[in-house]
């Protein structure tokens, strides 16, 4: 439950040029990163959303929503 495979995650070493690792992914890591996904996929393609004017926007709330209820699953 909740372990479902592994992401490369790029690791900062604080010196050189940093590296790719293996991290294990919880199921909950996947549902906020898909969440977020579909958040930024319509904000960097939505005109009001771009104008700042996301609270205008009727499509972006729920994506927004899904995101933060993922979030709160992962807790
Ligand atoms: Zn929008």
């Amino acid at each position: 439950m909740g372990e479902s495979g592994y992401t490369e995650r790029w690791l900062e070493t604080g010196s050189g040029p940093g590296a790719v690792v293996r991290a294990r992914v919880t199921q909950a890591d996947q549902a906020i990163q898909a969440a977020y996904r579909k958040w930024l996929d319509h904000a960097t393609e939505c005109p009001s959303c771009q104008d700042g004017a996301a609270r205008e926007c009727t499509v972006v709330q729920p994506l927004w929503d899904a995101y933060r209820a993922a979030q709160r699953e992962a807790l």
